[in-house]
């Protein structure tokens, strides 16, 4: 995801720096790509930066120094992430910016290629070493500065040293002993895999509006998945101690929050490292007591992780939204078994329906992956079936793409890529129908909706988002009758009813 700061706080940003900036003050801009955990890590990086005195811009016209953090989870999420690298380079060759500085999971990928291959490259920060994000941008450690940058919606707090884990869970050590994080064969990347892990009194500096803000409760992956560099890249699994998540919750909602998702690579093995059983549960409990919160959610669980506790405490507080987000990456037990994930079909079909049980209304979310190495029409068709029978809320799919350094990659019987975007083209038709039809049985239904402003599509609607609807992934609700009000407010709650469905998107009137 691009994200040069965001709208909603650039005007503040931009004005502030234009009349009050001394000419020794740095001007940083920041292009966060990928997905909500690289966001969070850039909103620290900028924290860090601007209690350290700095000035977070909006333009990279403006800025003297310019931080990319990276992407490079797939092929095209690297594209990505080098062709924005090469665009900024621009900037530094216009004679403006100064310095350009790459962070992120391509750098734990790549660290010394990206310096060889791209001179005006500065400075390189893995994403286990956020706060070297100074010392590459020539800017000393000021505890004690005073926030340069006024913003509503900024978090910062004073600096402490990040939080370091000293436990694993059993599964992570044993997987280490066995290779899982080796990264000898990667060309550049350095020896020591990530640690780092921030903490609720870390600076942070929101770029997600006023309302609704990531929380990120653990970092790293010890599950063994064929697929996936995401551990190697970003090291074994390890949580944020309880009462750190709780602390920052709770500075959030001081600021205004009143939206949080928690996000980690895999959230329902939250706690199991610091030896805290059902932690999930206990932590979406307590975070359910801090009053002024309206929705809590969670994303990215894994299948084998949903306990009944997890469901019974969802089912039971009202700010807990009624929505679970659990990736199955595939349906066939024998692909399955490849990605070294296991299950299958029937497995899943029963815990899908132990949770809607559980779980009134429970929205579902999940996403696959077409294409793996040896997927046979047969395996396929399992998957096309699942689909049609589990009737997700909302589906993902994704391309299988060859990494390097995944085991999959040593895999035989590549499928085809035009196969494989045939594949993907027809599981998602198969949702299209069923997420039409679901859709559908919305209209005339009443909800809470989280206005987010005017629609980037058209001007003459405005959107927002109910609690089926988490920030940025899913479908969104367009709204084009105010009611009583002549005007909305960004970042409000209003009770609406939905008037129109489509294939993904509703359509609602405010009441
Ligand atoms: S659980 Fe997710 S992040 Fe972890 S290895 Fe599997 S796909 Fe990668």
């Amino acid at each position: 995801m691009p994200v040069e700061v965001p709208s909603e706080i650039s005007p503040s940003i931009a004005n502030n720096q234009r009349s009050s900036s001394p000419d020794s003050v740095k001007k940083i801009g920041f292009v966060s790509l990928g997905c909500p955990k690289n966001l969070v890590d850039s909103e620290v990086m900028m924290g860090l930066l601007n209690q350290a005195g700095a000035e977070i811009t909006t333009s990279a016209d403006e800025a003297d120094i310019i931080v990319v953090n990276t992407c490079s989870f797939i092929d095209s999420a690297k594209q990505e992430s080098v062709d924005m690298i090469l665009e900024m380079a621009e900037h530094k060759a216009s004679g403006q910016v100064h310095k350009l500085i790459v962070a992120g999971c391509l750098v734990e990928r790549y660290r010394s290629e990206i310096q060889k291959n791209i001179p005006d490259v500065d400075a390189v920060v893995g994403t286990g070493e956020l706060e070297r994000i100074l010392e590459a941008a020539g800017i000393h450690p000021a505890p004690s500065a005073t926030i340069q940058q006024e913003s509503p919606f900024k978090i910062l707090i004073d600096r402490t040293p990040s939080a370091v884990k000293t436990h694993s869970r059993p599964e992570g050590a044993a997987r280490k002993a066995d290779g899982r994080f080796s990264r000898a064969d990667w060309d550049g990347a350095i020896a020591d895999l990530p640690n780092y892990l921030y903490n609720e009194k870390t600076p942070r500096l929101l770029t997600t509006g006023k309302t609704s803000a990531y929380l990120k409760i653990a970092e790293g992956c010890d599950h063994p998945c064929s697929f996936c560099i995401i551990p190697q890249l970003r090291g074994m699994f390890r949580s944020r101690h309880f009462e750190s998540v709780i602390a920052e919750a709770r500075h959030l909602v001081a600021n205004g929050v009143r939206e949080l998702t928690l996000i980690g690579q895999d959230t329902t093995c939250y706690g199991e490292d610091l030896g805290i059983e059902d932690g999930l549960a206990l932590l979406l409990a307590r975070l359910a007591e801090i009053e002024e919160l309206r929705w809590i959610r969670f994303l990215y669980a894994y299948p084998n992780k949903i306990t009944g506790r997890l469901l019974e405490t969802i089912a039971e507080h009202k700010k807990l939204c009624s929505y679970v987000d659990l990736p199955l990456q595939h349906a066939s037990a024998s692909t399955l078994k490849r990605m070294k994930r296991g299950a299958g079909a029937d497995i899943f079909l029963k815990g899908i329906e132990k949770m809607r049980r559980a779980i009134p209304n429970l929205t579902l979310r999940t996403s696959f992956i077409v294409g793996f190495p040896g997927e046979t029409e047969s395996e396929f068709g399992e998957l096309c079936e699942f689909v049609r029978a589990a009737e997700f809320d909302w589906m993902g799919v994704f391309g299988y793409s060859d990494e390097d350094g995944a085991a999959a990659f040593r895999l035989a019987d590549k499928v085809p890529a035009t196969e494989i975007e045939r594949r993907r083209k027809k599981l998602m038709r198969i949702q299209q129908s069923i997420s039409r039809r679901k859709k559908r049985q919305l209209v005339g239904r009443e909800f809470d909706l989280l206005v987010e402003g005017p629609s980037e599509e058209t001007e003459l609607l405005w959107e927002g988002r109910t609690s089926m609807h988490a920030p940025e992934i899913d479908g969104k609700v367009f709204i084009n009758d105010f009611g009583p009000h002549e005007s909305l407010t960004r970042g409000e709650f209003y009770r609406c009813q939905i008037t129109e469905s489509h294939d993904y998107d509703l359509v609602a009137r405010i009441l």
